[in-house]
């Protein structure tokens, strides 16, 4: 178990002591690192989704080894993709809700294999990933937020789109093999099922919709944005295989987050800890060097970092927290027994009328805590709780516990340390939006 206080300071300074000793440059693989916004696993043809909706990850996944059992820490956008660079929970980094950037100086793993001679591009599709909203671009040689696209000289403007980051990372990675032969890692985050949620006309026949009416569903429409983007990964895999040899490329697929689809009475994510907005598509593949397989084991966003630098070589870092999966992957090492994994939820993000000292503390909603099977949540704001046995009741439709329990000590114990992270720190950046970020954080949903 990791309960580790946030220090921030310990962080800064341990990244000093790194001097990242990679092993040779010529095993290290390329890295393709491509995260889709709101994905859940459950609606994934791998995962036991009886729609198509997901044709290329499917093989993808077969050609790898996915996680049945992965979870991300909290279900917001730049929350959980900071936790998944720095290891670092939400109450550790400091970006707890959307528009609260990241403590400034932490270690990350792009910013270690960085150190070690990787070239790192990030390619992201969503507002709250703003550099000066998320504090994320100092954790890469190259960071892009494209939102809008320009055509005709500026003359025609509109949403960028899953295509336009394949495009923009593609051209990146172009002028990266040009220049010479470093190993690269790209990231490429795609927004597209993220709500609102738009019919792709495009992908009704492969998901077997048929289009009676004008208006269909919005789980149907959420259907069509995920096969919409399974497409874009399919795309952009081939060219990048096109480039360089499929057995050089370390490819990583995951969400930072999924969906509510009105379990539970809620439509969308952040609020609540349900496996619905918690478990997330996790898998690798490296022909050659990972055979494929599925593990059942508990994975957290959180694992990235350990696992990466090892794949590449750079020892991780002692402070580094997460599960280091290397092992299992390459060596086919047993998956940790008892692993517990634990959860924070908090208000989405930001608003103008929020105190501005007290952003983070008002804002947690909910602790959770999993471990083997049984999952705890605790909202704080009502003092319930809830438990629910997963393998028996995977969609949490009743708690076995009564409301007005405690919770348990380890869950209380977890609460505590969360709390504690959430007071104000000299360290942590104030929120720095204009009206025109409030406006896009409110057209996500992420304002009410
Ligand atoms: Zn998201």
């Amino acid at each position: 178990m990791e309960f580790r206080p946030c220090l921030g300071a310990l962080y800064v300074c341990s990244i000093l002591a790194l001097g990242a000793a990679p092993s040779s440059a010529e095993s290290r693989p390329h890295i393709l690192l491509v995260s889709i916004d709101t994905l859940r696993a459950q609606n994934l043809g791998a995962y036991g989704y009886e729609r198509n909706t997901s044709p290329y990850l499917d093989r993808l996944f077969a050609g790898g080894v996915r996680f049945d059992n992965a979870r991300t820490v909290t279900s917001l956008t730049a929350p959980a993709l900071a936790s998944m660079l720095t290891s670092l929970h939400p109450h550790e980094h400091g970006s707890t809700r959307n528009g609260l950037r990241v403590r400034p100086n932490l270690f990350s793993f792009t910013k270690s294999l960085g150190r070690s001679g990787y070239a790192t591009g990030a390619f992201v599709g969503n507002w709250t990933l703003k550099d000066k909203l998320s504090g994320l671009a100092e954790h890469f040689d190259s960071y892009e937020v494209l939102l809008t696209r320009k055509r005709w000289l500026g003359l025609v403007r509109g949403e960028a789109t899953a295509d336009d980051l394949v495009d923009v990372s593609l051209s990146w990675l172009d002028d990266h093999l040009e220049a010479g032969d470093r190993p690269f890692l790209i990231w490429v985050h795609m927004i597209e099922p993220h709500a609102p949620y738009r019919l792709r006309a495009d992908y009704l026949e492969q998901i077997g919709v048929k289009r009676a009416g004008s208006v269909l569903s919005a789980r149907k429409r959420y259907d069509s944005e995920v096969a919409y983007s399974d497409a874009r990964v399919g795309r952009l895999l081939d060219e990048v295989f096109e480039r360089v040899p499929r057995e050089e490329v370390l490819v990583v697929f995951l969400a930072d987050h999924g969906e509510s689809l009105g379990e539970h009475g809620y439509w969308g994510h952040g609020r609540h800890l349900y496996e619905v907005t918690l478990r997330i598509p996790l898998a690798f593949s490296w022909p050659g060097t990972i055979e494929s397989g599925v593990v059942a084991a508990p994975a957290s966003i959180r694992d990235l970092a350990p696992t990466l630098l090892s794949l590449a070589g750079v020892e991780p870092p002692e402070f580094v927290g997460g599960f280091d999966w290397s092992g299992v992957l390459l060596r086919g090492e047993p998956a940790p027994a008892g692993r517990v994994t634990l959860h924070q939820a908090h208000k989405s993000a930001v608003g103008p009328q929020e105190e501005q000292t007290r952003l983070r503390a008002r804002g947690l909603l909910e602790v959770g805590r999993v471990a083997e099977g049984r999952k705890e949540i605790y909202r704080v704001t009502n003092a319930r709780l809830r438990v629910f046995e997963l393998e028996d009741d995977p969609w949490e439709t009743g708690s076995v516990s009564p409301q007005d329990a405690a919770p348990s000590a380890e869950l209380q114990t977890w609460l505590d340390l969360v709390r504690r992270g959430l007071v104000v720190a000299d360290d942590l950046p104030p929120p720095n939006l204009s009206d025109e970020d409030l406006d896009a954080l409110r057209a996500l949903g992420y304002l009410d």
